[in-house]
């Protein structure tokens, strides 16, 4: 098998994870029930879930200089992922991001503040265009700063790499680079900001993937949780499901599954096949807590998969 290189772009926050039982008013501090810091962003988890599933990995961001920046040196060397393309900004600091969990209700509040990560130009993007022109596939999102996505994009079409743009989170001026991806990989809400077009149903799903390859991906692969994927494109249209696994925390499923389908098709198979392998990478992510940190190794995708 050949080396499965692929080049990430994209953010890393430290996600503060907060539990407390509400939200405190304006002006009122209350106890919290537990605490834990940990790596995010997309582009970071994505990369990270790669690199486990078998891919040798290049990731361009940036990041600032401070102890949040040491937790995404410590998880990307641990799992080998190569980091020379991440920017240092020393006036910035490290994006992150205060993540409020109501232990009554299970629900989520969110504040994400990208810091350093917004200093990613088009210009720190082109700084790799080796490591792009090396890669089989290169993949990016919408957290990045829209300029830079698109640069990325554009570099890897120009050297005849695979594109996956996973449009999240879902923003309508993701549109515009539709016609930059050879898989967008957008999950239910995310087909919605882009289309306009409601996706319950698997039927809804195939209606909003044509439309996604009318305004210009080649091949769209809609993420719809459990169920799996629908792969649309290049004369197929398929449902590829889902494993049926023990679910205990779906943050982060679809980096997992990004990550898993940007190895399975950088070591060249079928978009069919990467789509299972991708579902098997993000069904076992989801057996376990975290995000970055629950991503599976190769050798766990291969014995689940038998
Ligand atoms: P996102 O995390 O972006 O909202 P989805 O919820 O669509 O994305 O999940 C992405 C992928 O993760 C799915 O296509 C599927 O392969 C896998 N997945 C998500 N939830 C489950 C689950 N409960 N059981 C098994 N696989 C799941």
């Amino acid at each position: 098998m050949s080396v499965a290189k692929i080049t990430v772009l994209g953010i890393y926050v430290a996600d503060l994870i907060f539990r407390a039982p509400r939200l405190p008013v304006m002006g009122e501090t209350i106890l919290g029930e537990s605490f834990a810091i940990g790596p995010g962003g997309k582009g970071s988890n994505q990369a990270v879930a790669a690199a486990r599933a078998g891919g040798k990995v290049s990731f361009i961001s940036a990041i600032g200089e401070d102890a949040f920046a040491e937790i995404a040196r410590k998880i990307w060397s641990g799992d080998g992922v190569d980091f020379s393309r991440v920017a240092i900004r020393k006036d910035r600091p490290t994006g992150g991001a205060f993540i409020f969990v109501s232990s009554e209700t299970g629900n989520n509040a969110i504040i994400v503040e990208t810091g350093a990560a917004q200093t990613i130009t088009p210009e720190t993007v082109e700084a790799a265009e080796a490591e792009i022109k090396a890669s089989k596939v290169f993949v990016t999102q919408l957290e990045p700063p829209l300029n830079a996505a698109r640069r990325g994009l554009e570099l890897a079409r120009k050297h005849g790499v695979i594109t996956i743009f996973n449009p999240a989170p879902g923003l309508e001026a993701g549109r515009v680079l539709l016609p930059l991806a050879d898989f967008a990989t957008p999950n239910e809400s995310e087909t919605e900001a882009l289309t306009g077009m409601k996706v319950e149903t698997v039927d809804q799903a195939r209606v909003a993937a044509a439309r996604l390859i009318e305004m210009g991906a080649r091949n769209a692969v809609i993420t719809l949780g459990a169920q799996g994927v629908l792969l649309h494109g290049g004369g197929v249209s398929e449902l590829v499901p889902g494993f049926k696994v023990k679910a205990v925390d779906t943050t982060g499923a679809g980096d997992a599954f990004n990550g898993g389908f940007a190895v399975a098709l950088a070591e060249g198979r079928s978009p069919l096949d990467a789509a299972r392998f991708g579902n098997a990478v993000a069904a076992l992510s989801v057996t376990r807590h975290g995000t970055a940190p629950s991503m599976p190794y190769r050798a766990d995708v291969d014995a689940f998969l038998g």
